[in-house]
């Protein structure tokens, strides 16, 4: 069980092995990625930086993204392993990645996080 400080809820990371990747997949959206982290992934693949951000990258305005693919009824992240359903690239994920469920916006939209998490469990 994860807990963090500031959140009124706690986490259960063991809950990701039922749950089908739902944080990777669904609707469309942005997975945003730092150079760091893309200097990361291009060694761990082996890659060129244009080659590897043609493959995997795209821009969102002055940010870079994840791309997606198309997944079932929606999308889902480029990296999403949809034979075994978790990620492909679990230690290299970006610090958006790392940091689900613990994220700002989800302090103000609860609803939003109980539909897409079954691993958290708000506190009393
Ligand atoms: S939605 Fe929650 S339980 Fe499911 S894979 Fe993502 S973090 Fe794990
Ligand atoms: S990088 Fe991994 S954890 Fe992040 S959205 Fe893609 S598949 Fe999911």
């Amino acid at each position: 069980m994860i807990f963090k400080k500031g959140f009124s809820y706690v986490f259960n990371e063991n809950a990701c092995k039922d749950c089908g990747g739902k944080c990777c997949t669904g609707e469309s959206g942005n997975i945003f990625i730092n150079e760091d982290e893309i200097i990361h992934l291009q060694t761990h693949f082996g890659l060129e930086k244009k080659e590897f951000r043609k493959k995997y990258l795209r821009k969102v305005d002055y940010k870079m993204s994840l791309k997606e693919v198309e997944f079932e009824d929606g999308f889902a992240c480029i990296f999403f392993n949809q034979k075994e359903r978790n990620c492909g690239i679990y230690p290299l994920r970006p610090y958006q990645c790392r940091t689900f469920p613990f994220w700002e916006y989800f302090k103000t939209h609860k609803e939003e996080l109980q539909k897409e998490c079954i691993g958290i469990c708000y506190l009393s």
